[in-house]
């Protein structure tokens, strides 16, 4: 106890032991290395470390959209940029009209990174490496001579006579500014609670859906480009492609519902029914033309004959769903037949039963809550002089480059509160 007790005093007290930052950066991620450069190049006068917890830094950026990393959106209006937001849609608007995604091409070409847009307005280097933005921050940081100090888990940070004391598992610190962009780290946002903030309960967000069905079974790759999904009992619903997967349904249909219904579908446990329309058409207008092609096409075998825009492995198991043989023709289905395919086409029923992760992006809804950020300095409202950034504050979006966004805006943000005190 007693020996406790003087490693805790000595680790926080002793000033002689510390090492002096005018800024410490928590979490050495996309936000912590944005802040930290943006920071170094707009005052040169300032000591600035970056502490991280684990022996490399960047790690997400290295594996980000499949080692690729989808660095931003093409979506240039801050109104249109926050919609893609379920968590922090209203506080990001102010910060988007201060640093958007044309910002981030900017500040990446000022730097000779190349971005090239992609048709479905995702934004990578050139270069299709995630190592281009890796190396990029690396030589930033060397450029600015800011210590980025590996194996350095922060376990407490308090205020004493103005500056912050900074405990880290390897040594301790103070600093005038602390900034905290440290991810999604459970042990982290227990530690900020116990300095006063409120912690949104963290819940995982950009999942994939399990299905057990008989329509999904041997069809996987399959992809339906345009379907409009529900989840049943809840307002929840999304358009868009939809990708047939081993596990069950996936593709940004899939993910759109599981960002914004991050939070009720945890509720839920993950086990709820969605239903899938996936020709864009009514029950009554689907069921019109499946008469209308009974008279002409009557004697075409109906799983052979697919009028709709519909992928044929997937037509196959939704006719067969429909309880109609493969010998069947258009003339011989009788009402039941031809209504129950209605049905399989514009709203079919699928359970799912858990989920799974997408390996491009997951990131995790909750975190810090964001009532208690000031959003023109991404600083505390209960601590002068602490800021955050990145995901561990209550902010995600959807898969498109946009949580990076998020990581750069704050960054950018902190980088100016600071750079101006
Ligand atoms: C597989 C995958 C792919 C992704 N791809 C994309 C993509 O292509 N585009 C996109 O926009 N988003 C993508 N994302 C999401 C994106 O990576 C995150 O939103 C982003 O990295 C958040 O940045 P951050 O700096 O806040 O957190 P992080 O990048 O998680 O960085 C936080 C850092 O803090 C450190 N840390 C944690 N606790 C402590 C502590 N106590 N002391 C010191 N350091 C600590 C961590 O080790 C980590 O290095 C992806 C996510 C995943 C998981």
């Amino acid at each position: 106890m007693i020996q406790l007790i003087h490693v805790l005093s000595t680790s926080l007290k002793n000033i002689d032991m510390q090492k002096e930052y005018d800024v410490i950066v928590v979490g050495g991620g996309a936000a912590g290395f944005f802040t930290a450069i943006n920071i170094a190049q707009q005052r040169t006068d300032l000591k600035i470390a970056i502490l991280e917890r684990g022996k490399d830094v960047l790690q997400k950026v290295k594996v980000s959209g499949g080692g690729r990393c989808n660095v931003t959106h093409a979506c240039f209006d801050p109104k249109e940029l926050t919609q893609y937001y379920p968590r922090g849609k209203k506080e990001l608007l102010g910060p988007f009209h201060q640093f958007c995604c044309g910002d981030t091409f900017e500040w990446f070409d000022q730097r000779g990174i190349e971005l090239k847009i992609e048709e479905d307005g995702r934004v990578f280097p050139i270069t299709d490496s995630s190592q281009t933005i890796i190396d990029c921050f690396q030589g930033e940081v060397m450029k600015s001579n800011i210590d980025v100090l590996t194996n350095q888990a922060l376990i407490d940070f308090e205020k004493e006579d103005g500056k912050w004391l900074v405990s880290a598992k390897g040594e301790s610190f103070t600093s005038d500014f602390l900034v905290i962009a440290a991810g999604s780290s459970p042990k982290l946002w227990k530690m900020i609670k116990s300095k006063g903030h409120t912690i949104i309960n963290p819940v995982p967000s950009l999942f994939t859906f399990n299905i057990k069905d008989d329509r999904l079974t041997d069809i996987p790759g399959v992809v339906a480009q345009d379907v409009e999904i529900k989840v049943l009992g809840t307002n929840l619903e999304s358009s868009g492609p939809l990708l047939i997967t081993h596990w069950g349904l996936s593709a940004p249909s899939i993910l759109k519902l599981s960002a914004w219904g991050a939070r009720s579908l945890a509720d839920k446990n993950y086990k709820f029914d969605i239903s899938v329309n996936f020709i864009g058409l009514t029950n009554d207008d689907c069921l019109s033309q499946l008469k209308e092609l009974k008279q002409d096409m009557a004697k075409n075998l109906v799983v052979k004959y697919n009028q709709f825009d519909v992928p044929k492995r997937l037509w196959r198991k939704l006719v067969e769903a429909a309880h109609i043989t493969e010998t069947t023709r258009w003339a011989d289905l009788t009402k039941n037949q031809l209504e129950s395919l209605s049905s399989q086409l514009t709203q079919a029923v699928f359970k799912v039963d858990g989920k799974s992760a997408f390996k491009e992006e997951f990131v995790t809804a909750g975190g810090i809550d964001l009532k208690e950020i000031n959003f023109k300095r991404f600083e505390s409202k209960v601590h002068k002089n602490l800021f955050f950034a990145g995901e561990v504050l209550n902010i995600d979006a959807v898969t498109g480059g946009f949580n990076f966004q998020n990581a750069w805006t704050g960054g950018y943000l902190v980088a100016k509160a600071i750079s101006e005190s």
